[in-house]
């Protein structure tokens, strides 16, 4: 999965990640692959609430229509719901505008033995806001720094970061969107404004870019995860979430008395 990751102070081209690549796999030589992920992280959830040592944050951008809410359903799928948020960003209030961008985040960062997932981010506040021009270039740009230093902050403080660009083409998302119109049952999720934004896509893939290229830190890394194919996506999530849960070599914590010899009586 190292291929997907990016160095620190690595400046990434899009174009250079295929979103349709499926490192070599097929769909059905996979499909119990992503199952027993699905049982690994469960178990893991549980050895990190047990432990009570380690705070987990899963952070995921994309175009609209690139994945988050699918990732969210299938690699957390049999997860704990109780040991397991999710924290979604949509348009600010204006209560959250009077404060810095930072603000609304950072009460929804993980407590301990919890893993928190952030649909949409503080990465909004250069992306969406530098592509509309919400505030000036000045502004924007100071922000990949503040950014960087802010998660080094959780870091610090016992946070493990993971980040996911799901990468998907302009040829899918136009499938996507156009089965948003055609399903009844999808309509719902379709707006206008989605279009405006689909528009802009050159200036997103150059605001993505520019994020790729200066937050990814050895605290925060970003994975570019190839998104056209979904159970591919959604493999690659699961693989780098576990391998990182494993490398916080868990243990369940001794039990606080001595239970040797103990033997349950019958209910009085
Ligand atoms: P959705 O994820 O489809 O519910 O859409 C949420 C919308 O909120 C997207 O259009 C985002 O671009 C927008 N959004 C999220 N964060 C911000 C922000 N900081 N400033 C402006 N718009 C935002
Ligand atoms: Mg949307």
């Amino acid at each position: 999965m190292d291929r997907y990751l990016i160095p620190p102070d690595t400046p990434v081209s899009l174009g250079r990640f295929d979103p349709a690549d499926t490192g070599g796999l097929r769909e059905n030589d996979t499909e119990d692959r992503l199952e027993h992920l699905n049982r690994r992280l469960e178990t893991l959830q549980e050895l990190l609430y047990a432990e009570g040592k380690h705070k987990v944050l899963v952070v995921l951008q994309a175009m609209d229509t690139g994945g988050k809410d699918g990732v969210i359903r299938h690699v957390f799928e049999g997860v704990n719901p109780a040991g397991v948020k999710v924290a979604s960003f949509g348009r600010p209030t204006e209560e959250q505008l009077d404060h810095d961008y930072l603000w609304r985040v950072h009460s929804h960062t993980p407590r301990t033995g919890q893993i928190v997932i952030f649909n949409r981010s503080h990465y909004e506040d250069v992306l969406v806001v530098r592509v509309r021009g919400l505030v000036p270039a000045e502004v924007w740009n100071r922000r990949y720094q503040h950014i960087n230093e802010w998660e080094r902050l959780l870091a610090e403080e016992g946070t493990t970061i993971r980040k996911f660009y799901l990468h998907i083409s302009p040829e899918e998302q136009a499938e996507r969107l156009q089965d948003r119109l055609d399903d009844p049952a999808k309509r719902w999720k379709f707006r206008r404004g989605d279009l405006d934004e689909r528009a802009r896509w050159g200036d997103y893939t150059t605001a993505y870019e520019a994020v790729l290229s200066q937050t990814s830190t050895p605290w925060a890394p970003w994975y570019v995860v190839p998104a056209d194919r979904k159970w591919y996506r959604n493999l690659v999530v699961a693989t780098i979430l576990v391998e990182t849960l494993e490398g916080l070599h868990m243990d369940y914590p001794p039990s606080e008395d001595d239970l040797s010899g103990i033997v349950i009586p019958p209910a009085g």
